[in-house]
């Protein structure tokens, strides 16, 4: 396993192409604004090597039998997939941000079930390409950027149908050592502190649409790979000198469109070629597991949660009843947000390939939870901070020599708390609330591992209703066809 320091010496070597601000960033590692996403990643590498975290952060690979991070590992059984969920809220307590590994970690469970079940049907070599794939990054220790969502141009229209067929990724050319592709993946969380992207087809297609049901994997800096990153609020105070006014001042997290223009794919690298009738199975199967991913979320809910508590008692208002009860409300959501990725990880079950896949439909329940509950946990946390959150003057201030002494004597509160503590404080709250931090703790909670109606179209499919209304219709005495199935038995 690599270390934090060797992880970030490996990013230093790649060659990848990087735009921000309209500008090429030649030296993403050292970014002052990119610096923070790259230090959460490298937390994944940090806390696997202390034995503390060791059961949690670390497995036992299938494949050698070494000692891997989690995030390079194939889950087993339940216990592993429980194990995921334990992590993520620790990270997400440690990090307070999204430490992005997650994706690629869920990618590449995805893929060890689908690529089985492509061979299985289709008598091709997928799996076992993949297999070599995954002992390759877990060998190395690697980040994988999972990357699934095209830019889809007009919502209304298929892939083939779109004007210009690139807003799908797709395949432009095959030949006799490979493909070649053509596309775009947009929102990819970490893309840049990731060694390899592994491509995912975003929708179920249809054999219309087969040029565009494909899947591999690519070294980060192959040639034909642009990255551009996207803003976020208060991006530019990772700019300033002081470190206070951003809030988290050692971690965060960075979104990128990842553009492959004519990238070349040796055959050995890809996993899923026109298998259109696979598409749906990946598409469902990494949401999956991405939506349990979303224990990160419950983690950044107890760091805004104890920065909550922290500025009632700066502010001298614990003690009222009313603000107990709002904290008390916050831990009930958040704690509920846990039952859900606990449970669909506890009610998990073998694929034919032998991986361990979450419930979905309790995955899916959670993950639309998730769309939800941080949202009243911030409103909480913004209520209880109070306006002084949003009008605060900026360090700056606090450390000038001409009003930093009425900075001092107007923002006092309770006596013994220094007023850059309270500042502090309320500067994680904002960060976490409405700063560069609520791209990750709200944002992503909304969007992230697909937007709220996407689960909802999964829910409906997987729920037994008729079942359910067996069950009403027999203790009333309305006769009853017979049949049933899982969540409507009695
Ligand atoms: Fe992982 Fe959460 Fe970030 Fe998704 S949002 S990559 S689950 S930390
Ligand atoms: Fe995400």
């Amino acid at each position: 396993m690599m270390t934090a320091r060797q992880y970030e010496e490996s990013l230093r070597k790649l060659e990848l192409e990087v735009y921000m601000f309209g500008k090429r960033i030649e030296n993403v590692v050292d970014d002052p604004i990119l610096r923070p996403s790259m230090n959460a990643v490298a937390a994944t590498y940090e806390l696997a090597g202390r034995p503390e975290w060791a059961e949690l952060m670390t497995a036992v690979s299938h494949l050698t039998g070494k000692r891997i991070n989690r995030f390079c590992h194939i889950h087993q059984n339940r216990d592993d997939l429980v194990k995921k969920s334990k992590m993520g809220r620790m990270l997400g307590g440690h990090t307070a941000c999204c430490f992005q590994r997650c994706v690629g970690m869920d990618a590449l469970n995805a893929l060890s079930i689908v690529t089985y079940d492509i061979d299985a049907k289709c008598g091709t070599k997928y799996n076992e390409r993949f297999l070599k794939f995954l002992a390759h990054v877990q060998e190395n220790d690697l980040t994988c950027d999972g990357a699934m969502t095209d830019p889809k141009g007009d919502r209304s229209l298929a892939p083939r149908q779109q004007t210009d067929p690139d807003l799908y990724l797709h395949v432009v050319e095959e030949r006799p050592d490979g493909i070649v592709v053509s596309g775009a993946k947009a929102h990819q969380t970490g893309a840049v502190n990731s060694h390899e992207i592994i491509v995912m087809p975003t929708v179920a297609m249809r054999e219309e649409d087969k040029d565009y049901a494909v899947s591999f994997a690519v070294p980060s800096d192959t040639q034909g790979i642009t990255y551009i990153i996207g803003r976020q609020s208060c991006d530019t105070r990772k700019l300033e000198a002081g470190r206070m006014d951003v809030g988290n001042s050692f971690f965060g997290g960075h979104e990128a469109l990842v553009i492959f223009d004519h990238l070349f794919v040796p055959w050995e690298r890809v996993f899923m070629y026109r298998e259109y009738e696979f598409t749906g199975p990946l598409v469902e199967k990494f949401a999956s597991y991405h939506r349990q991913s979303y224990a990160c979320k419950v983690g950044v809910g107890d760091v805004l949660i104890g920065a909550t508590q922290t500025i009632a008692e700066y502010n001298g208002a614990a003690k009222a009843s009313h603000i107990k009860d709002k904290i008390i409300e916050m831990n009930q959501l958040n704690e509920t947000l846990y039952c859900g990725c606990i449970a669909c990880a506890s009610e998990g079950h073998p694929e034919p390939s032998g991986t361990y896949l979450v419930d979905t439909l309790l995955a899916n329940v959670h993950k639309q939870n998730v769309t939800r509950f941080p949202y009243e946990i911030a409103r909480l946390a913004q209520d209880i901070a109070g306006g002084l959150m949003v009008t605060l003057p900026s360090e700056a201030d606090l450390r000038s020599p001409d009003v930093g002494k009425w900075i001092e004597k107007y923002y006092r509160g309770v006596e013994g708390v220094p007023v850059e503590d309270r500042m502090r404080i309320l500067r994680l709250i904002e960060n976490l609330t409405l700063g560069s931090a609520a791209v990750g703790y709200l944002t992503e909670s909304m969007h992230g591992a697909g937007s709220p109606q996407a689960q909802r179209i999964m829910i409906s499919r997987l729920v037994d209703l008729k079942g359910k209304q067996r069950k009403a219709k027999r203790l009333c005495g309305i006769a009853t066809e017979s049949g049933g199935s899982r969540s409507g038995e009695a």
